[in-house]
């Protein structure tokens, strides 16, 4: 008979992978914003807005196609590709609108910042490094020395230096207090030794932000720190991990006896933990994926209005296109979500609780579009049936829904972001 796992108790949310189950007092001024903006809710089109949208397509359209070029589903573009990509957005100004204004920042609204994504994306455009936009940047701006922000914020912008974030280890996911990577503190240098797992685009990133445990003498800190490493050090390794589409996505980093500087120490050691928090904010947000979902969304709609199933088209099919209604409502709905998130005005647990259904409910919708993607194609998005009729999309179709499995684990688990609603705003 299977067992039942005790549940956690609360206290070991305190530290989870996407949140920190604390009640919360809200943001002071002084402390960065993120990617949230002070403004008022209201989502109704507005004629700038619309104007907006109207620019970023030109501006997309004017780009070379070396730059832009839409790429079929499930492409994973070059990171030259990218590189380019972070040099025209940032030449236009575009790059880190919610950034401070002294590094390119623009105040813009949500829904500006909202519609330059769902118009990129729409478009194919490249992913920009949102782990070094929108994770590491802001720590940096918002608790990096002078010196820290000259050293790594132009290497952002200009998209030379590309970031890795080193959390999760074998025993430490949910759960990050369980980390167990020690940088033991050697006169003007720390020496790190451990293991992270699952580290997105450490194989392409020169540098890593890390969260370890400093040890002094004999005595290991309690606390957290934050350390940013560069991968070129000696002593570090890189090992693939692939996915369950095949693909190249996530790493073991083997990190032994790795020499870093003390000032690659952001803050103060030990409080690595209140500088995260914000981070895995700002993370849960990006996780939901709502733009991916909506390209996707006509993607599938196209496939669905040509491809014959008994006679008729999928979108004739009353019952799949019920379905599909179900996603294109609840994608509605999601994009406000999203939108009410970006532009909270103030932070605290019920915010926070909003982030974490926009993160699952996000998450669960872009496997569902995938879903529905391989439920039109049927054996022809199998990738072993030899069909030379396919499109570059369709193959790509399984795949997508492969990888996609992860979406609801990465970036803060479904448990754990149900755990964090039950704590922060049913008070359970
Ligand atoms: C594609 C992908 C990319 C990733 N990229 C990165 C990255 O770049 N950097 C990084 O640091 N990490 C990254 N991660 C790691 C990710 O954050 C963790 O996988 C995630 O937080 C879960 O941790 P875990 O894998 O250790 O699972 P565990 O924490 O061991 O969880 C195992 C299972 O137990 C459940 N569980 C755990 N605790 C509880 C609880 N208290 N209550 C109820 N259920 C619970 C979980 O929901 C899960 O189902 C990535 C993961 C994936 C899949």
């Amino acid at each position: 008979m299977a067992r039942l796992r005790r549940p956690r108790r609360m206290s070991t949310i305190v530290a989870a992978h996407g949140g920190s189950g604390r009640r919360e007092q809200p943001r002071s001024e002084s402390q960065p914003q993120f990617a949230a903006s002070r403004e008022s809710m209201n989502f109704d089109a507005d004629p700038q807005d619309e104007a907006f949208r109207t620019e970023v397509r030109r501006f997309i359209a004017a780009l070379s196609p070396e730059i832009v070029r839409g790429k079929p589903l499930g492409y994973t573009h070059s990171r030259p590709e990218r590189e380019a990509w972070i040099r025209a957005l940032n030449a236009q100004g575009w790059l880190v609108p919610h950034w401070s204004r002294a590094w390119g920042g623009r105040d813009w609204t949500a829904m500006r910042r909202h519609i330059l994504h769902d118009e990129t994306c729409a478009a194919g455009c490249p992913e920009v490094d949102r782990i070094a936009t929108d994770l590491v940047g802001p720590i940096i701006q918002a608790f990096g020395s002078a010196a820290q922000q000259r050293r790594y914020l132009p290497g952002i912008l200009s998209g030379t230096e590309f970031w890795c974030q080193g959390f999760s280890e074998p025993q430490a996911g949910s759960d990050l207090s369980l980390v167990g990577t020690v940088a033991r503190r050697e006169g003007e240098r720390y020496i790190v030794s451990g293991r992270k797992l699952w580290t997105t685009q450490a194989h392409l990133a020169d540098l890593m932000f890390a969260l370890v445990r400093v040890k002094i003498g004999n005595e290991l800190q309690q606390g957290l720190s934050f350390l940013l490493v560069d991968m070129r050090a000696g002593g570090i390794s890189t090992r693939p991990v692939l996915t369950l589409d095949g693909g190249h996505h996530v790493n073991e980093v083997l990190l032994e006896e790795v020499s870093v500087p003390r000032e690659n120490l952001i803050g103060a050691e030990g409080q690595g933990w209140t500088y995260v928090r914000a981070l895995l904010e700002s993370e849960r947000s990006s996780a939901a994926g709502i733009p991916h979902t909506k390209r996707d969304l006509r993607r599938l709609e196209e496939f669905a209005s040509s491809e014959l199933r008994h006679g008729r088209t999928m979108m004739d099919d009353p019952v799949f296109r019920a379905k599909l209604e179900q996603l294109r409502d609840e994608l509605h709905a999601l994009e406000f979500l999203h939108l009410r998130v970006l532009s909270a005005t103030e932070r605290g647990p019920r915010a926070e609780a909003l982030g974490c259904v926009l993160k699952f409910r996000g998450a669960q919708a872009y496997q569902r579009v995938s879903e529905l993607m391989l439920e039109t194609l049927g054996e022809r998005s199998i990738e072993y049936v030899p069909d030379s009729q396919r499109s570059a999309d369709e193959a790509g179709v399984a795949a997508a829904y492969l990888f996609r499995r992860s979406a609801t684990i990465a970036a803060g688990t479904t448990e754990i972001q149900k755990n964090m609603i039950a704590a922060l705003a049913l008070e359970l």
